[in-house]
């Protein structure tokens, strides 16, 4: 059996798929992160389908808006990531997922006697890690536990493993969202968001 992976990073840069402009609030981006980042933070890769509340997950601004207050709304500007990762990132800025492949920089081990634990590939790596605190000795427990539970999911009970690594079933219809942003550089993007896919998948990576 072939394992599926759940924190595996990105092993090429983010193309943006959607391009809204013109929101009054940064906020009303959330519909988008949240297709965006395929419903998990960017940094941790921690997915809404495991936890408790859609408020465990922020818009972090990647120019902060203490550095930058004109990019406060800008939706370039703006990444999904969960309330523990945007809080330890708090006004730094790091290599963004658009500049570089997360996936080039750190990884997840996935077997072996470290199962669980993050590893950096390059000095980019190393500065994500340390400055999230991505290899904290209570996160490294929990995706040891995730993988390992997700794993014995997928080999004895098919429904609760896709409960783990399916989509969530809110799934946001971007091309009815309100409030509608004033313009959408990217309308192209809402047949390639999961509500408009099809067929979906049963999960995914
Ligand atoms: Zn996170």
């Amino acid at each position: 059996m072939i394992f599926a992976a759940p924190f595996r990073y990105p092993q090429t840069a983010l193309v943006r798929r959607h391009g809204p402009q013109g929101y009054s609030k940064y906020s009303h981006h959330r519909p988008w992160l949240r297709d965006e980042f395929d419903f998990r933070c960017v940094y941790c890769l921690k997915r809404e389908q495991w936890c408790f509340q859609l408020n465990d997950y922020q818009l972090d601004h990647l120019v902060p808006q203490s550095i930058a207050p004109a990019l406060c709304r800008e939706y370039t500007n703006l990444v999904y990531a969960c309330s523990n990762c945007n809080h330890r990132k708090g006004a730094k800025r790091l290599p963004t997922p658009e500049d570089l492949a997360y996936g080039a920089c750190m990884e997840v081990l996935m077997t072996g006697a470290n199962i669980g634990e993050i590893v950096a590939h390059n000095d980019d790596g190393i500065r994500l890690i340390d400055e999230l605190g991505l290899d904290q000795k209570k996160i490294t427990g929990m995706r040891k536990l995730f993988i390992l539970s997700i794993r014995s999911h997928q080999k004895h009970d098919r429904r609760l493993f896709l409960t783990w690594m399916g989509l969530p079933d809110d799934l946001p219809d971007l091309a009815n969202v309100r409030p509608q942003p004033e313009r959408n550089m990217r309308i192209e993007g809402i047949v390639e968001s999961w509500f408009c896919r099809k067929p979906r998948p049963e999960f995914y990576e």
